[in-house]
């Protein structure tokens, strides 16, 4: 199975192969630029999954210019590689937010290892992260707190959007007045059950008739 691709900025076409060679063996697409603006034009073109950075690049950029460039703009993890000890200082110093360094001479297995478990690390924080959730034409993105209608932004007060999204992720659900208190306000909160009629009402207000939100007459209410 395809890996991904990496993108590798090094001027040594030895060391630049040899890491080729190892990561191409693990299944990785893998591109090479030998300078800073070039392996830029790569990235901003490719997106590939990882860079791996040599510090001295010849050119005006080198890479320690070029980790700070891509950090401002992305996430895109990075690996430095570094020829003398005091640019581990300063890959560290400098807070460029490089995800890990590799001093020369290393070995090219250790370097696929380090790729390797940044790559886990993240994928491992992807299915931690709640998806959107969409239904029909609204869209509700838990983290970023957003719901949108039709790609309009809909503004909701932090307790509407909360009891939205505790109703859309249990779709399909007939949930009790006392139950959506619980999972919204918190057990424990001794607020009347009509407190959930009054949100609901502006929550119908906001997103228009046509939400699937149904009241379940002397139960509670479902949506979806
Ligand atoms: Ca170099």
């Amino acid at each position: 199975m395809e890996q991904g691709t990496i993108v590798i900025v090094e001027d040594d076409p030895h060391i630049a192969d040899l890491v080729d060679l190892y990561l191409r063996k693990e299944e990785f697409r893998v591109l090479q630029a030998t300078d800073a603006t070039r392996g830029l034009e790569i990235i901003e073109r490719e997106s590939p999954r990882l860079a791996i950075l040599d510090i001295g690049l010849p050119g005006s950029m080198n890479g320690l210019d070029l980790c700070k460039l891509l950090r401002s703009r992305s996430q895109l993890p990075i690996i430095m590689l570094t020829a003398r000890d005091d640019e581990v200082d300063r890959v560290l110093g400098l807070e460029l937010g490089a995800d890990d360094y590799l001093s020369k001479p290393f070995s090219p297995r250790e370097l696929v290892a380090r790729v390797k478990a940044i790559l886990r690390r993240l994928d491992a924080k992807d299915s931690d992260t709640p998806k959107d959730i969409v239904l029909g034409n609204l869209k509700i993105n838990s983290r970023a707190r957003e719901t949108t209608l039709d790609n309009e932004k809909i503004q909701l007060t932090a307790k509407e959007f909360d009891l939205l999204l505790y109703l859309a992720e249990h779709k399909g659900m007939v949930l009790s007045r006392q139950q959506l208190l619980d999972g919204v306000w918190g057990v424990g909160w001794y607020g009347d059950e009509r407190t959930v009629d009054v949100h609901i009402r502006q929550i119908r207000k906001k997103l228009g008739d046509d939400m699937p939100l149904t009241t379940i007459w002397g139960v509670g209410y479902r949506f979806g």
